[in-house]
């Protein structure tokens, strides 16, 4: 198996009725980098950048930042990355940071509520972004935003670095896009106002899903109680996706439901064109998804997210779906 999957690494991922369907690879570390070359991945998606800052030993200072940007752009070459802000607190704790006892850390002080409240962090990281990406293509992104006013805030953190930079004459990214996750559910409900401003976003479905069914992704007793291959989990991923087709911003997704050779075949079929996944998952999905027409998958499976026919067995209908492929 691993022959084969090696052996799909130039070929495109394309489904069988022609369908593009962009393939990315989620990262962190400088060790991740030869994956990119390894898998033949579109991409970075997922750029975790708190990884950095939970490997050191103090808070690694912003020339430290930007050397880790500037690796990781010339690593990608062509290739976009997609680089998320800091996404710390929650279940992310830095050693060498004050923290406090909370008793929901997951609901908590994290991300990008934190890069709010101590904007000289979010500020320094998204210049570091900014320097390195000097003259090419800069994507970046804010985790757990949970309204579209919590976007503009860190959006105008962006303006402001940038406006900073220009007056001192450093040279700027040549395109800069700034995009937001969408993986708390109250944005779900604020979709025509974020695609107004957003340039695209990334759906995090490991964050979704845990606040969609209110159960702990990190607490093995509950994290495997509901299947995120489920109707309110699809219909909702479908709510995106379409909002983002009429708004015409790009949608792409990003969290392990993408990895798993299944999930992915629903995403197809919801209408996601561009995913990222774990590097171990980049053969599987790409072999599964070259075998899959499109087309009829969202036929077939799309029909099971309509009006009264709510299924608890969404999976086993979609894996028997998939082996008739
Ligand atoms: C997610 O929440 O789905 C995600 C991709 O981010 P993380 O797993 O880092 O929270
Ligand atoms: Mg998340």
């Amino acid at each position: 198996k691993q022959k084969q999957f090696a052996a799909l690494r130039d070929k495109p991922c394309v489904t069988r009725d022609g369908e593009h369907v962009a393939l990315n690879i989620n990262a962190g570390l400088l060790v991740d980098l030869p994956h990119i070359a390894e898998t033949g991945a579109a991409g970075i998606g997922l750029f975790r950048t708190e990884m950095q800052f939970m490997v050191a030993a103090s808070f690694p200072r912003s020339g430290e930042q930007e050397r880790l940007y500037r690796a990781v752009l010339d690593a990608a070459g062509d290739r976009p990355v997609t680089f998320r802000t800091l996404d710390i607190g929650g279940d992310k704790v830095l050693p060498y940071m004050r923290s406090f006892e909370e008793e929901n850390p997951a609901l908590g002080w994290r991300a990008i509520r934190l890069g709010l409240d101590r904007p000289g962090l979010l500020r320094s990281q998204v210049r570091a972004m900014l320097k390195a990406a000097a003259g090419r293509n800069l994507r970046l992104m804010f985790p757990m935003v949970a309204d579209v006013a919590e976007f503009e805030r860190a959006r105008a953190i962006v303006e402001r670095e940038l406006t900073h930079l220009r007056r001192h004459g450093y040279l700027l990214p040549e395109q800069l896009q700034v995009g937001v996750m969408v993986e708390v559910p109250s944005l779900l409900f604020e979709l025509d106002e974020l695609f107004a401003r957003t340039d695209f976003v990334s759906v995090g479905t490991n964050d979704l899903v845990q606040f969609l069914y209110a159960a702990d992704r990190g607490n093995t007793r509950v994290s495997d109680r509901f299947d995120p291959l489920s109707v309110p989990v699809l219909r909702a991923l479908k709510r995106i996706i379409d909002i983002g087709q009429v708004h015409g911003k790009p949608v792409t997704l990003c969290g392990e439901m993408a990895s798993q050779p299944l999930g992915a075949v629903a995403l197809v079929a919801l209408g996601y064109r561009s995913l990222s996944v774990s590097v171990a998952a980049v053969g599987p999905v790409k072999a599964v998804l070259r075998h899959l027409d499109a087309r009829r998958a969202a036929q077939r499976i799309l029909p099971w997210l309509e009006g009264c026919c709510s299924d608890t067995r969404l999976r086993e209908r979609l894996h028997a779906f998939a082996e008739s492929e």
